[in-house]
């Protein structure tokens, strides 16, 4: 049996400088290294004629010299020149500062070349191809793996370690899946997968190869959640929330009247509230259906049970504004509120520290601060993740472990598909509010180009001149937020000088302290800023109901989730609201997005079109989401397996609901040795 285990530095080929570029790639042992997969391949197998190469494009060629290599000087740099030939026509090849090849080809002597050719008229020509002599394969000849790469570590260098370590455990791997999962799906064995994810032989190897790994992927994933759910529900350790305490005593003085859906849904929250077992809900609702008054009855219920509760919110901005919703109502009870995040005073945190210790503080609002391990609770019995989707499992776990078996609400804006749901969330109970508070407002969305410019403009302008408030968002790339930054600051100083000088105008980004933002976010409320330009912080969550237009620069940088969930920060007062998509662009993609986001209002719809329209994966939008990384799988590409894989997870659980069951042994040690270190199962 081969030892997965070992570091890979025993590997041949891997001294000790490369070892540190391999651990770069967080690859430590053998099975780090194998499972490294190739993130693309380059068909170096088929050759063809040189009469017909297509100019820019990467080709094999098999042909032979028609002489030595000649050789010129440019400067410093030696130029190589080759001339080759096939039946069909002239090749001239040309290296630079490969002085060593010289002697290196024999006249008359097939030898096949990969590279890049062009075409100047009846000339062909290729620049710095890789080569091999006829009869071997070393570079070309086959189907080349493609590895994610710094720029550090050659191609061809891991590509031959990982040979190195495939031929180490070659045909000695054990089988990971049982024996009756891979006969019922036609899988492909744990050896030859692995072995052709690499070096396929053709694509349907390789296709073959992937939907076996894939398979096992999300398999594994999928029957990890499951069982960790199985594990839940047979647990009886949880708290038991006194069924003397009525939620209906907050509902009642509560300013308005709850929706049906927030009725049903606290209704399953109360029984989960009073029963033994802990709670692990995922509450989902659209942008503006009311998940906040939710937390704060179920946090109601906690405390007047004789427990303390924690709430923890992705920015400072929200996490202040619950902060003031949930005093508003639970000060009235008696119940005492604090708000913990980075940018409170050294001698305020020990304060609220201490008195969160003593049970003087019933409800901790916070943001990631609440992860902190000096945040220590007397007695924590409700946890709260808003918008969780920036938050991942582990800081969900970490923040329930603070508690002994505390009950949790995880809270979601971004509406998803079944499908997805049980794969992001599968462990979880899941509730949704399907229903807008009533008297909401449509919020009409337009989307239009550049030259409808100045009409948007005015239009702003009226809107605040009836004393509306406006926000104009435009995206901060990922890749390069330096230039995000300056597009947002360039904006402001144009609208701010220009555009609107007649208007206050601030701007908002996530590079400010959180104080500042704070300050910006407090005078855009009290109506003293009326255009706030900013980045997506504010996606999430913020209220100002005054505010009644939603400017979206580039809106075709934007996922549509993401779009719906800024849209939601309009339309949350009495006044019509209206979302302005400025978008560039020509595509029928684009203009299919803009549409639906036109259209309709429905989170889930928009989810569903998301999935359908997506550009390049950016369901989630680009920010930091909680999706578990998957080393092969792609929900999107793969979805069709996935679908097949839950089908079957579904089965076995039903059928051996902790995987205790003989046959399904490997599944059991395969989902303990890849999730153990995340999660308990
Ligand atoms: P989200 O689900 O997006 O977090 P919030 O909880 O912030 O939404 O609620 C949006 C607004 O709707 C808040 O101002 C809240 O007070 C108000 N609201 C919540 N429920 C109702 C209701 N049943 N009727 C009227 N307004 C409500
Ligand atoms: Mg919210």
């Amino acid at each position: 049996m081969v030892d997965l285990n070992k570091d890979v530095k025993y590997v041949k080929g891997v001294g000790p400088n490369r070892i540190q570029l391999l651990n770069k790639l967080k690859i430590y042992t053998l099975k780090d290294l194998i499972t490294y997969y190739p993130r693309d391949y380059e068909d170096r197998s088929k050759p063809q004629n040189v009469c017909d190469c297509e100019d820019g494009t990467e080709v094999l060629i098999e042909a032979m010299p028609i002489s030595k290599i000649t050789e010129y000087r440019k400067g410093k740099m030696i130029i190589s020149r080759l001339i080759v030939r096939d039946q069909t026509g002239t090749c001239y090849i040309t290296w630079y500062n490969q002085g060593y090849l010289k002697n290196r080809f024999i006249p008359m002597k097939f030898y096949r070349f990969f590279g890049k050719v062009s075409r100047k008229g009846n000339r062909l020509e290729m620049n710095s191809p890789v080569f091999d002599e006829i009869e071997q394969t070393k570079n070309t000849g086959k189907i080349i793996p493609i590895y994610p790469l710094t720029y550090e570590l050659k191609q061809s260098t891991l590509r031959r370690i990982i040979e190195n370590g495939l031929a180490e455990v070659d045909g000695k791997l054990e089988e990971t899946l049982p024996e009756y999962i891979l006969k019922e799906n036609n899988l492909l064995d744990i050896n030859t997968a692995i072995n052709r994810i690499h070096f396929p032989i053709d694509f349907s190897d390789y296709n073959k190869s992937r939907d076996r790994l894939v398979f096992e992927e999300l398999l594994t994933t999928q029957l990890a959640l499951l069982k960790l759910k199985n594990n839940y529900e047979r647990e009886k350790n949880g708290i038991e929330f006194s069924k003397e305490v009525k939620m209906s005593d907050v509902i009642n003085i509560l300013p308005f009247k709850l929706t049906k859906a927030q009725l049903r849904v606290l209704e399953e929250i109360d029984n989960d509230m009073e029963s033994q077992r802990p709670m692990n809900r995922l509450l989902q609702g659209d942008v503006g259906s009311g998940k906040t008054v939710v937390a704060m009855i179920s946090a109601y219920k906690a405390v007047k049970s004789g427990y303390q509760a924690a709430i923890m919110a992705p920015t400072a901005i929200l996490a202040s504004q619950h902060l003031e919703g949930f005093q508003s109502i639970l000060s009235q009870f008696g119940i005492r509120c604090e708000l913990l995040i980075s940018s409170i005073t050294k001698k305020k945190k020990t304060e609220i520290l201490e008195k969160l210790q003593n049970g003087e503080i019933d409800i901790l609002i916070g943001t990631h601060a609440l992860l902190e391990e000096n945040v220590v609770f007397k007695n924590l019995g409700l946890v709260v993740t808003d918008e969780q989707h920036r938050f991942g499992v582990k800081q969900r776990a970490t923040i329930a472990t603070k508690g002994k078996n505390p009950d949790t609400i995880a809270m979601s804006a971004t509406p998803i598909p079944r499908t997805l749901a049980l794969i992001l969330y599968g462990d979880l109970d899941i509730s949704i509010i399907d229903e807008l508070p009533p008297n909401r407002k449509k919020i009409e969305t337009f989307a239009v180009r550049k030259g409808m410019t100045e009409r948007v403009n005015q239009f702003i302008r009226k809107q605040i001149d009836d004393g509306r408030q406006a926000y104009i968002v435009c995206p901060l790339v990922e890749e390069n937020e330096e230039l995000g930054l300056k597009s947002v600051i360039e904006l402001e100083e144009k609208y701010k000088n220009e555009t609107f000088s007649n208007y206050k105008v601030a701007y908002l980004h996530g590079k400010m302290k959180a104080k500042e933002k704070d300050e910006i976010m407090e005078k855009f409320k009290n109506g003293e800023i009326q255009i706030l330009i900013a980045t997506t912080v504010i996606e999430v969550g913020v209220n100002v109901p005054n505010a009644s237009i939603m400017v979206v620069e580039n809106a075709e940088r934007f996922g549509l989730a993401q779009l719906h969930q800024l849209r939601g920060r309009v339309g949350r007062g009495e006044y019509q609201s209206y979302c302005i998509l400025k978008f560039d662009g020509n595509s029928e993609t684009i203009r299919q997005r803009m549409k639906v986001m036109c259209d309709t209002n429905d989170g889930f719809i928009i989810s569903e079109k998301d999935l359908e329209l997506r550009g390049s994966g950016d369901f989630f939008g680009t920010e930091q989401h909680g999706i578990p990384e998957f080393k092969i799988a792609n929900l999107f590409e793969d979805m069709g397996t996935l679908k097949k894989v839950q089908k079957i997870a579904m089965q076995i659980m039903a059928d051996d609901p902790l995987l205790e069951k003989e046959k399904n042994a490997k599944l059991n040690e395969l989902i303990k040795s890849k999730f153990s270190s995340r999660i308990e199962i």
